[in-house]
């Protein structure tokens, strides 16, 4: 008898480009993939809602393809340690395979395989380069992207991606595991789902579809559009990126494999952003809860459960946060510029901590990643490692004004302003009343009046900046 090998799949969803797979295919032994919900490590944050529906078509899309090669998916919950300690003794298998996760430590898992007399072997493949390639000149990570990008930029490419395996053989019997109906990862009660079904289609083939049909229409314009909030002019690839059911070195040889392109150039530059994420978290595992400056874990935050939830609800009064917040609610995505926006309004005007905000976009998001979440939220607070700096405060009607020109944004998620002219509506308070008549509007009933004055809420924040402040 061989004994198989055990192939766990983690946030690597997919069969190309997948070392850890095609390492396991190459030993010529039967192959038993598996998937553990909840299991990410052993410490691990459970999915969010939007994360969670997304998995599940993830890993029908992942089933499906890996009966074409006529190989089966496992399903099983619990302490990582605990299924792969079961699964090898029920197989036989010798050996475990996984993609390594910057961020998580999987050596006591090695140790206690090895414990048991079974291999685990660790493969590169959910980054560009793997956080121990990339150091500065005095031989540390780096904690400032554009240098680090820089860097990046003077390395030899990353390895080409590999083909799927075109079969994987399968053991002689299947070990037992769970339906993927039977995990209820899919609202139904409410089913919440609806504009999410809308919006995304979860799996591999899907995520090269997106990639590809980005590359031919939007990427040429994408370094001049990628901030404007109602065009459309990104890739929407982060939640497939997130399951990994595309992996970034696919993604650079895409763009590299084509004739020079500005857009495509900008658009791998922000991929980039997603790897320095991973670096950091890499560097720092408990970001999502401290703060990298730790002159932040004193800062004079608010409790105010009634601004969470108008910022959570898209309640605000001010319109393009609330638009921001009603897609991010629909769909399970927001748009990059409109995600600064609402950051700096609960972190800023609000005064709310940064990690309420972080744990709302980590349940709502599609995309909800440990790394480039936790990071953002660091950036957007001030406190990050590369950071904006705290007194850098977003004015909510300008950023409308600016990046929703023409108000396709707000008109298109806070249908009731739709009537307003583009010249007030970024902020309903200063049109006339016979301009809210016409168009509709009454403040405070058909949509809220603002919650808070902005430039008040600026000068709040600013004075509890400084109590943070040490002596200069
Ligand atoms: P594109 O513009 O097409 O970019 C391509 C890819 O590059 C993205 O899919 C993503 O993987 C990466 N990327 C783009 N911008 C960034 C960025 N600023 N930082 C890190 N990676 C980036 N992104 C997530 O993937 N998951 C999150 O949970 C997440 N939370 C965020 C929270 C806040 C407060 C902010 C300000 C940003 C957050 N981002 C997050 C980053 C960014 O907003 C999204 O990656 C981007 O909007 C996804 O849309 P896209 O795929 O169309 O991006």
């Amino acid at each position: 008898m061989t004994a198989p090998v055990v192939l766990w799949f983690r946030r690597d969803l997919r069969l190309s480009d997948n070392p850890a797979l095609s390492a396991a295919v190459a030993t010529g032994r039967p192959v038993v993939p598996v998937y553990i919900l909840d299991g990410e490590g052993e410490d691990a944050r459970p999915l969010g809602g939007a994360a969670r529906w997304w998995l599940h078509g993830s890993l029908a899309a992942l089933a499906a393809d890996l009966d074409t090669r006529g190989a089966g998916l496992v399903l099983r919950r619990g302490p990582v340690r605990t299924v792969l300690t079961d699964l090898v003794r029920e197989t036989g298998a010798d050996a475990v395979f996984w993609t390594r996760m910057a961020g998580s430590d999987e050596t006591p898992l090695a140790d206690h395989l090895a414990g048991l007399g079974v291999t685990a072997r660790r493969y590169a493949g959910s980054l560009l380069y793997e956080p121990e390639a990339v150091r500065n000149k005095q031989g540390q990570p780096f904690r400032v992207f554009t240098p680090f990008w820089k860097h990046l930029q003077t390395l030899d490419p990353p390895p080409r991606p590999l083909p799927a395996p075109d079969a994987i053989p399968a053991p002689t019997a299947w070990p037992d595991g769970d339906a993927l109906e039977d995990w209820g990862l899919r609202p139904t009660q409410p089913d919440w789902a609806g504009g999410l079904r809308a919006t995304w289609v979860p799996g591999e083939d899907a995520a090269h579809t997106v990639l590809e049909g980005f590359l031919d229409d939007q990427a040429p314009a994408y370094a001049d559009q990628r901030d404007a909030l109602g065009a459309d002019a990104t890739s929407l690839l982060s939640p497939h990126l997130r399951f990994g059911e595309i992996s970034p070195r696919q993604i650079w040889h895409a763009v590299r494999d084509r004739p020079y392109d500005r857009g495509a150039e900008s658009f791998l530059r922000e991929v980039g952003w997603r790897e320095f994420s991973y670096h950091l978290l890499h560097q720092h595992p408990a970001m999502h809860d401290e703060p990298l400056q730790e002159a932040f874990a004193a800062f004079p935050w608010r409790d105010d459960p009634e601004g969470l939830r108008a910022w959570a609800r898209g309640r605000t009064g001010y319109p393009v946060v609330d638009a921001a917040m009603r897609q991010l609610w629909e769909t399970g995505w927001m748009h990059n510029r409109a995600r600064m926006i609402v950051g700096s309004f609960l972190v800023k005007d609000l005064l709310i901590d940064w990690r309420a905000g972080e744990r709302w976009f980590w349940d709502t998001l599609v995309d909800a990643c440990p790394a480039n979440n936790t990071c953002s939220w660091q950036w957007i607070a001030g406190c990050g490692a590369d950071a904006a700096p705290y007194f850098r405060v977003f004015n909510p009607v300008l950023q409308g004004e600016k990046f929703d020109a023409d108000g396709a944004y707000v008109r298109r998620w806070v249908p009731e302003l739709a009537g307003l002219p583009d010249r007030v509506l970024h902020k309903p308070w200063d049109a006339p009343a016979l301009v809210l008549r016409e168009a509709g509007v009454t403040l405070g009933e058909t949509y809220p009046a603002p919650i808070l004055d902005h430039k008040a809420a600026r000068d709040r924040a600013l004075a509890a900046l400084e109590t943070i402040k040490g002596p200069s």
